[in-house]
C-alpha cells in the first residue's frame, strides 16, 4: 500500500491464512449483521435468482444468455454474435475491461464484495447452510479446534454442499448448451454424452471443493483481481477503510479510557468478522475484498459504547489523511471517454449489422471448367447466416449475366436450392453453377449482380467475377 502517513501495524502481520508453522489458519469468520449485511444480501439474492433462472428466460424468441460452443455463437439479451462478430466481440471485451478500470477506480473492490459469485455464493450459501449444520458460529469454531470434521452433522453439511455445487454445475452447462439439451442429458445414459457429463463432474467437483475447502484462497491466491488492484486505484478512490486519524491509539476497552485514547477500543470485533482474515487496521491490503463486513462489526461496537459509527466506512485514502476529494482525475476522466468511445462502437455496430450475413465464394474445383457443348461454366458457393429469431427461405437472382451478343438460351443457371431455407442462427452454404459461352467473358472475366432476399425486408447485393478463358485462348482450362 502506498501512503504519506502509514497506519500503525504495518509490516508486523504474517499472511493471514497462514499459522507461524506454515499450517492452514481456518478462517471462520463471525457474521455481522448490519446494514450493509443485509443491503448485499439483497443484492447477493438477486444475482442468484438471475443466475439460476437465465437459462431458462428467452428475450426476442432466444435465449437471455447461451454460449453455443459446437455452433461457435454467443447470445446475450437475445443477440446472437457469430464467430464472422470479431468487431463486436472486441467492442464488448473492451466495454467490460474498461468498465471494470473505472469502477475500481470510482469504488475500489466493489465488484469482489458485492457480486463476485465466489463472494457471493461463500458468504449468502455455503456459509450460513454450514454454519447452520455445525450449530452456529460458536459451535463451529469449537468443531474446528478440536479438529472434529467428520461428525454427522458435519458430513450433512458436506453432502448438502455436494448437491449445491451439482445443482450449480448443470445450470452453469445450461449456459452452454441451453435447457432442452440439459434435461435431454439427463435423462439419458452418461455414455451418450460423455464430454458433458465430464464436464458436469469436474466442475461439481471444482465448486465443491472450492466453497467446501479452499474458499478464501481463491480470492487470496488464484484471483489476480486483488493484485491488479494497486494498479487500478489511487488515493481518491473510495474503498473499505479505518480511520485511523479518529481511531488512534487505539485502547483496550471502553471504560476508564485515557481521554488522549482514539475511539477504537481495539475489541478486534473487525478482524473477527473478517472473512479473509485481515486486520483493516493495517490499511489497504491486497486481501480486503470490500465485504463491508468490518463496516457493520464496528458500527455495532461503536453503537454500544456511544460514539459516532463510521470508524470504518466507505472512504478513501486521502478523505482519512483529511485531503481535498478530486472527482476529476486522469483516470476518471479518460476512463469514461473511452468507455463511451467503445459504447459507441458496440451500438453502432450492431445498428449497421444487417438481419443476414452473405458471403460469396468461387467454387472448389477451380476457377472454371469447359463443357462438352463448349460452355465456360463457374461454381459459385454463396453462404448465407441467419440472424434473425425465426427460419427464414433466401431467394438468390443472378443479373446481368450475359452481354447482347449472348442469347438467353445459352445461358444457363442452376442452383439447386432457391430459395434456400436456412434455420434461425443457421448457417448454409449452397452453391450456383452459371454456364456461359466463352464470348460472354471480355479478357477472361464477366461481372456478374448476386442478389439475395428473404421473406422480410432484407435485401443484399453482391458483384462477383466470373472467370473464362482469354480471346486467345477460348475453350482452354485456366
Ligand atoms: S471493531 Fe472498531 S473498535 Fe473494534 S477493533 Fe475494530 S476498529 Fe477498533
Ligand atoms: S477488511 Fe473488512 S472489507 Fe476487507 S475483507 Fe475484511 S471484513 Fe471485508
Amino acid at each position: 500500500m502506498s501512503g504519506t502517513a502509514a497506519p500503525p501495524g504495518v509490516g508486523r502481520r504474517v499472511l493471514p491464512t497462514l499459522n507461524e508453522d506454515g499450517s492452514r489458519r481456518w478462517i471462520r469468520p463471525k457474521p455481522s449483521h448490519g446494514k450493509w449485511w443485509r443491503r448485499r444480501q439483497v443484492v447477493a439474492y438477486l444475482l442468484m435468482a438471475a443466475f439460476f433462472a437465465a437459462p431458462h428466460l428467452r428475450i426476442f424468441g432466444k435465449p437471455v444468455f447461451l454460449m453455443d460452443l459446437p455452433r461457435r455463437e454467443f447470445t446475450l439479451m437475445g443477440y446472437t454474435f457469430l464467430p464472422t462478430d470479431t468487431l463486436l466481440f472486441m467492442f464488448s471485451l473492451g466495454s467490460v475491461v474498461i468498465g471494470i478500470f473505472l469502477v475500481t477506480a470510482l469504488w475500489g473492490r466493489a465488484w469482489c464484495g458485492w457480486a463476485c459469485p465466489q463472494t457471493v455464493y461463500l458468504e449468502y450459501l455455503f456459509r450460513p447452510i454450514g454454519r447452520w449444520f455445525d450449530g452456529g458460529y460458536t459451535q463451529s469454531r469449537a468443531l474446528d479446534k478440536q479438529g472434529a470434521w467428520f461428525t454427522p452433522r458435519r458430513l450433512g453439511k458436506y453432502l448438502t454442499f455436494f448437491l449445491l455445487s451439482l445443482f450449480v454445475s448443470h445450470t452453469m452447462l445450461a449456459f452452454f448448451v441451453g435447457i432442452p439439451q440439459l434435461y435431454g442429458w439427463m435423462r439419458g445414459s452418461p455414455a451418450d454424452h460423455p464430454s458433458a457429463f465430464f464436464f458436469v463432474v469436474l466442475f461439481t467437483g471444482i465448486v465443491w471443493f472450492n466453497f467446501t475447502y479452499f474458499r478464501e484462497q481463491t480470492c487470496l491466491i488464484v484471483c489476480p483481481y486483488g493484485r491488479w488492484q494497486s494498479a487500478l486505484i489511487d488515493r481518491q478512490s473510495k474503498i473499505v477503510a479505518y480511520d485511523y486519524v479518529r481511531g488512534e491509539p487505539r485502547a483496550l476497552g471502553a471504560k476508564n479510557r485515557d481521554p488522549h485514547a482514539g475511539d477504537c477500543i481495539n475489541c478486534n470485533a473487525c478482524v473477527q468478522t473478517c472473512p479473509t482474515g485481515i486486520d483493516i487496521r493495517n490499511g489497504l491490503q491486497m486481501e480486503c475484498v470490500h465485504c463491508t463486513q468490518c463496516i457493520d462489526a464496528c458500527d455495532e461496537i461503536m453503537t454500544k459504547i456511544g460514539k459516532p459509527t463510521g470508524l470504518i466506512r466507505y472512504s478513501s485514502q486521502d478523505e482519512i489523511a483529511g485531503k481535498p476529494k478530486h472527482l476529476l482525475r486522469l483516470r476518471t476522466i479518460l476512463y469514461p471517454i473511452v468507455l463511451t468511445l467503445l459504447g459507441g462502437g458496440l451500438v453502432g455496430t450492431m445498428y449497421v449489422k444487417k438481419a443476414a450475413d452473405l458471403t460469396v465464394l468461387r467454387g472448389l474445383d477451380g476457377p472454371f471448367t469447359t463443357e462438352a457443348d463448349g460452355r465456360i461454366a463457374n461454381q459459385i458457393r454463396i453462404k448465407i447466416t441467419n440472424r434473425r429469431g425465426a427460419d427464414m427461405a433466401y431467394r438468390i437472382v443472378l443479373d446481368s449475366l450475359a452481354p447482347a451478343n449472348v442469347a438467353p438460351r445459352e445461358v444457363t443457371v442452376v442452383l439447386p436450392e432457391n430459395p434456400l431455407t436456412v434455420q434461425a442462427g443457421d448457417t448454409r452454404i449452397t452453391s450456383a453453377f452459371v454456364l456461359l459461352p466463352p464470348r460472354a467473358f471480355t479478357k477472361g472475366e464477366r461481372f456478374i449482380t448476386i442478389n439475395v432476399s428473404d421473406e422480410r425486408d432484407y435485401r443484399e447485393s453482391v458483384t462477383y467475377r466470373l472467370l473464362g478463358p482469354t480471346s486467345s485462348a477460348a475453350g482452354s482450362f485456366k
